[in-house]
């Protein structure tokens, strides 16, 4: 194994981190089950040309991002840069899509060829949602709703905003794209690298450029909201009072687009600046156009992604002292010839009889004290002790690791001694 490192960018969870990112995990999950949003699991691999058509040819993503290889057979296949595709494809190839409105969620790993940084990963995570057959924009204040309660839960909500903006329909940017191109060829000697490239491939990711100098000057630019369809702007101010007269706050950012070309109308992000300069922990929008490309059907859609790291991130930024350690209820203690065998059949036993407690059975080397020491790591409520004598007699000692008190009982009473202490039935067990 000498030499052998994980990939550049892909992180390993160890347990600590995983029992921090389920917690996270199961209050998200929480709030969507909270609004009707079922959960659908896909594949991780998709054929490459579902993404290019998807995501669009110019795109960074496409472009520069995608992890794509061919298969034994020859087949091009891409690890999934996002879970939008995926989803789309899914529901128009189970006939998900005819006259029925559907809500769903999606949780796992993505994959982007980017420059790892903090909260940036080749191998990230996003927990999305997305909905298919509403036109909006109710059910675009909802999702925002969604999220907000997700924060909110989190208790993280001061540490968030939301910005939104409206992007208009296809035709619309196209309109706005060649007047920004036009103002670009102007300005294109003070225009750095980036934008430069992105000048006639992608103009619109200009207005998203990370650079001081470079919104300065898009100051003077055309403005996206003064080419906005009647029906777009309708959509929008809908959406805003939604949102308002729901106790909403927003900031409206009028350069907000996305990386992703399916995207029309309604885009939002949450950012934060307390994770560095990678702002977005959330990101969402409209793209009704989306499946009438791939199944000729028109059906209206919108959904959101949020980057699970830069959540855990953020969370951790906040509440610098929240983790999780995983904890168990019921250490057993065994030291001897033949306690090995009493300590595996007692531990089934209570398993049996009481299914959601954490029980764990100390193995191999250490004398008592040592073994004490191992369940008072693990945050155990409970040693169950067994020594050679114990075996004999069949009795087990029971140490209460809270107070310190020890008693000693008959191991068939061991269920029943065990519920009243720890007022099995009455807790809430197996969170
Ligand atoms: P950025 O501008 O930061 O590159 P993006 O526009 O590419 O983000 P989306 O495609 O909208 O991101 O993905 C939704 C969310 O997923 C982002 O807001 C972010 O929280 C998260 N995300 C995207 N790329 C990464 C990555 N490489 N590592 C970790 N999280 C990511
Ligand atoms: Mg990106």
């Amino acid at each position: 194994m000498k030499n052998i490192q994980a990939i550049r960018g892909m992180k390993d969870y160890l347990p600590k981190d995983t029992a921090l990112l389920q917690r996270i995990e199961g209050i998200l999950k929480r709030v969507l089950e909270g609004y009707g949003y079922s959960e659908i699991r896909l594949p991780i691999a998709e054929k490459t040309s579902l993404f290019k058509r998807a995501i669009g040819e110019m795109t960074d993503v496409v472009e520069k991002e995608m992890y794509t290889f061919n298969d034994r057979n020859g087949d091009c296949i891409t690890l999934r840069p996002e879970g939008t595709a995926g989803c789309v494809r899914a529901a128009i190839e189970h006939g998900l899509l005819y006259n029925q409105e559907q809500r769903l969620w999606y949780i796992g790993p993505m994959f982007r060829y980017e420059r790892p940084q903090k909260g940036r990963y080749r191998q990230f995570h996003q927990l999305g949602a997305e909905v298919f057959g509403l036109a909006g924009p109710d059910i675009d204040a909802e999702l925002i709703l969604l999220t907000a309660r997700c924060w909110k839960t989190l208790g993280i909500a001061e540490h968030i905003k939301l910005e939104i903006n409206c992007i208009g329909s296809q035709s619309t940017r196209a309109h706005y794209r060649n007047m920004l191109i036009t103002f670009l060829e102007k300005h294109v000697s003070i225009l750095d690298a980036d934008c430069t490239r992105r000048m006639y491939r992608n103009p619109l990711r200009v207005l998203d450029s990370k650079n001081p100098e470079m919104q300065t000057l898009l100051n003077d630019a055309p403005r996206l909201s003064q080419y906005l369809d009647s029906e777009s702007s309708d959509h929008f101010t809908g959406l805003c009072t939604l949102l308002s007269q729901a106790g909403i706050s927003y900031t409206i950012n009028e350069r907000l687009v996305r990386g992703l070309d399916y995207y029309n109308r309604t885009v939002f992000e949450w950012v934060t600046t307390d994770i560095g300069s990678l702002g977005a922990v959330c990101a969402g929008g409209r793209y009704d156009g989306l499946i009438e490309q791939f199944s000729g059907n028109y059906v209206p859609a919108i959904g959101f992604a949020i980057g699970l790291e830069r959540l855990v991130c953020l969370v951790q930024a906040i509440y610098p002292d929240f983790t999780v350690q995983p904890t168990i209820d019921i250490y057993i203690v065994s030291y001897g010839i033949g306690t090995k065998s009493n300590a595996i059949q007692l531990a089934e036993q209570v398993r049996e009889a009481l299914p959601n407690l954490k029980l764990m059975t100390n193995y191999g080397k250490g004398n008592f004290k040592k073994q004490i020491t191992r369940a008072d790591k693990w945050g155990a409520r409970i040693a169950l002790i067994l020594g050679e004598n114990e075996v004999v007699t069949q009795k087990v000692v029971l140490k209460n690791m809270e107070n310190g008190q020890q008693e000693m009982l008959a191991q068939s009473e061991t269920v029943t001694r065990l519920s009243q202490i720890l007022h099995y039935g009455e807790r809430h067990y197996g969170n």
